[in-house]
Parts: C-alpha cells; structure tokens; sequence
C-alpha cells in the first residue's frame, strides 16, 4: 500500500481550458481564462491552478485529464425549493393566486417529510448534472431536505420556511423557529450544509416575526433569507397595510444588513434600491420564474449601476420549471437587454459573475464560486466537443450562450466527484426514476 506522503496531491485534473478566479478577499471574482491548464485537488482544497506545463511534475493519487474541457467554477443557487419537483409540470400558465391556492397549497398541506426527501434527491440529481456545486434552500421539513444534500455530496444553505400559519412541518411560527435552532445546532462544524433563518414573507409573516427571526439570526450568527418584492400585488398590499413598501418595510425592521438575501426584488422603487446598496444586503434574482409567474423584470441594471451584485437563483421546478443554472444565466443575460432594449446590459462575464460571486455572496460564502489555490474543490467541467460548443474563441459566451449545461461531463464537490461521463457517484439514478413514480402518484391521489 502506498503511503500518501508519496504524492503532491489527490487529484490532478488537466484540460484545454480553465476559469480561475482572483481569492474572494480581492472582492470581484476576478475569473479569467487559462488554455493548456491544470489544477491540483487535495482534502477537499484546490491547492494549484495554473499552466499544465507548470503543475505536470506533481505526484497525483489520480491524473485526470479532460482534454478538450472546459473546467470551471461550479455554479450557485441563491434561491431555491429544492424538494418541489414533485410539482415539476403540475400546473403551468395560471393565475398567481389560483396556482398558488388551488395547485400548489393543497399539495404542499399534506407534505411528509418523506416526499420531501425523495423531491430533493431528484432536485440534486438535477443540480449535479447540470453544474451545481452549492444552493440556498428554503422549504418544509429542512432536515429532510439536509438528508438528501448529505447524501447527494452538494453544498447547501438550508432554511426551514417560518410562516405566521400552521403547516404540516410546524404547528407555528415559534416550532419553526425551534427546529431552526435544532438545525443549527445539529449542522455545526458540518463542511457542506449550513442553516440560516428563513422567514417565507413579509406577506406570509408578520413584524413580530421578522422581529424574532432577526434575533435569531443575530443570537446564532446565520444568514436571513425572504422573499421581497416579487410581484406589483405584494407591493401595493404592503403600501395599503404599512404605509411603505416591503424593502422599505423591512429595513424599517432592521433586516437590511449585508448577511440578509431579499429574494426576487421584482418592484422595488428607486428608494427602495437605494436601501439595498447602502446596506449591502445581497438579492436573489431568479429570472425565469419571475417570467413564468408573470411576475415582471427585476430592475437588475439598476442595482448592478448601484453596486449591487445579484446573485442567480431557480427557485423551485414549480415555478421554473428547472433547476438549471445555464438556463437561468442564458434567460437572465438575454432579458435584461431586451426589456431594456439594450444589448450592451448584462454582458456574458457580468452574468457569470452573479451566478458565481454574487449568489455565493448571498450564502454568505464568498470563498465558493471561484477557482484559486486554497479556495474549495468545487468545480465542474463542461465537454467542448458538443456540437453546440463549436468552434470555440470565449469561454465566457459560451458558458451563457451557447450551453445547455447537459455537457457537464465532471462535477466536483469538496474534493469528492459526484458525476463523470455520465455516471452519478453518489446518487442511483434508475431508482430515482422509480421513485419519481411514487411521488407522481402521491400528487395525483392527494386532494
Ligand atoms: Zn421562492
């Protein structure tokens, strides 16, 4: 048996092109192309990255060479349900109000935390083939949603959902609350999974809540994530009950901080986008439900021109219907420009940027998201002999572009490969496409 302290590394993993990444203390991403590259992986760290001529000479346990690939930082969620799959198609084109009480509401009173598990195993499989390495997650039944993450080997920010009503997880606000702090308690020291507080709503909530989760996630140092301004009916019904909209409504309670991620932020005024860049609180923008939902364009030139970096997220495959990052990076950089009717807004790199800087900013983990030496093992690599990739003169165009994110060909976690060439490592994909036929009729039967 070879000793360990025969190699340099664990892995050393060669290809014809890498995005590396200035370390987050320089503040931009700073990501930059590297041709004829190699980058060398051990105990879950990315300890080399540079020319393959420099790193050739190093004793690796595995040599990994990709060739024609394109490595690159693994994408972040910043918003997501991870476990709605089972609703993947349910009901599309309605209504907010009908899709949300009709459809969705009635399904999701009768949640188990076994539908949970098995929705969110399917969402992880879905995330690792198409080049996710990290997300936020806000939903019922988090410990569920934790089970699947371990296992799938991703990252997560995992938020029980704090709702001011009953739900099959938590009889109130208070035991929401509670299994926040179990949670908390439970993922501590954990490498991958971590909590935050997650009230759903100003409208689902109320101001003693959003008092109380702020506490909460000041007493145990977490991130706070809520879904803020995400369409023009909130904002209105927020002016009518507070005098004031809901950005303007949650600073007033002091949520607005830079460890605080205001979800979707379709409406807010001029004001209202002030507040967040002055204080620094991060933005998920999630492009395609916003557009399915009918919900409206985010101002994300705006908040961009103030300094706001968003961060990129799905949201569930309720609303989406995917859990694709390619997709929301491609919708995201072509919705800009043509709500705007400028093609210079949202440039490919900017919009990478969002995807990797910016949603990692929003966890609160702004060391992920980026490939530098030291920085975590997450990366993927993207196959650049599909068709769809050819001929090749910026990675970047292609990364928003051109790519579907099924040429994800290696993802990586913590040093650990969860997928390579078509094969799942810690997943069994056939029995998710069983189990994807329980969850199937579960819905059907559930009134
Ligand atoms: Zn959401």
């Amino acid at each position: 048996m070879a000793d360990t302290a025969e190699y340099d590394c664990d892995v050393l993993l060669g290809a014809d092109f890498l995005i590396a990444s200035a370390p987050p203390e320089a503040g931009i991403s700073g990501h930059h192309v590297v041709e004829d590259a190699a980058l060398a992986v051990s105990g879950g760290r990315i300890t080399a990255a540079g020319r393959r001529s420099d790193l050739e000479g190093l004793r690796a346990k595995r040599r990994l060479e990709l060739g024609r690939s394109l490595v690159m930082p693994g994408l972040v969620n910043a918003h997501t349900h991870i476990a709605m799959t089972f609703l993947r198609g349910w009901a599309d084109d309605l209504p907010l109000a009908e899709w949300l009480t009709r459809h969705i509401f009635v399904k999701e009173r009768r949640l188990t935390a076994e539908i949970v598990e098995l929705g969110a195993l399917i969402g992880c499989a879905e995330l690792i083939r198409t080049g996710c390495t990290a997300f936020a997650d806000m939903y019922l039944f988090e410990d569920a949603v934790a089970a699947a993450v371990d296992r799938a080997g991703l990252r997560c920010l995992l938020g029980e959902a704090i709702f001011a009503f009953a739900t099959p997880a938590s009889a109130s606000a208070e035991e929401a609350a509670d299994r926040v702090r179990g949670q908390a308690e439970r993922f501590r020291g954990h490498g991958r999974l971590r909590v935050a507080v997650m009230p759903h709503s100003v409208y689902t909530t109320d101001a003693a809540i959003l008092r109380s989760s702020l506490r909460l996630s000041e007493e145990l140092g977490l991130p706070l994530h809520l879904h803020v301004a995400e369409t023009a009916r909130e904002a209105e019904d927020c002016r009518r009950a507070h005098g004031k909209g809901p950005v303007a409504y949650c600073r007033d309670l002091g949520l607005l901080r830079p460890t605080t991620t205001l979800i979707h932020c379709v409406v807010p005024d001029d004001e209202e986008l002030d507040m967040i860049a002055e204080s620094g609180a991060r933005v998920a923008h999630n492009p395609r439900s916003n557009l399915k939902l009918g919900s409206g364009v985010a101002p994300v030139p705006a908040m961009l021109r103030r300094g706001i970096l968003p961060g990129l997220g799905t949201d569930g495959a309720a609303s989406n219907n995917a859990l694709n990052m390619f997709a929301e990076m491609n919708a995201c950089a072509l919705l800009h420009k043509g709500h705007n009717l400028d093609p210079t807004l949202c440039p490919a790199a900017a919009v990478l940027d969002m995807a990797t800087a910016g949603s990692a900013a929003a966890l609160c983990r702004p060391e992920l998201g980026r490939i530098f030496p030291g920085g975590p093992a997450d990366l993927v690599a993207l196959d650049l002999r599909s068709p769809n990739l050819l001929p090749l003169y910026s990675p970047f165009s292609h990364i928003v572009y051109a790519a579907g994110g099924f040429e994800v060909r290696l993802s990586m976690v913590d040093g650990r490969v969860l997928y390579e060439d078509g094969a799942f490592t810690t997943l069994d994909l056939p029995q998710l496409c069983n189990e994807a036929e329980k969850l199937k009729q579960w819905v059907l039967k559930t009134a």
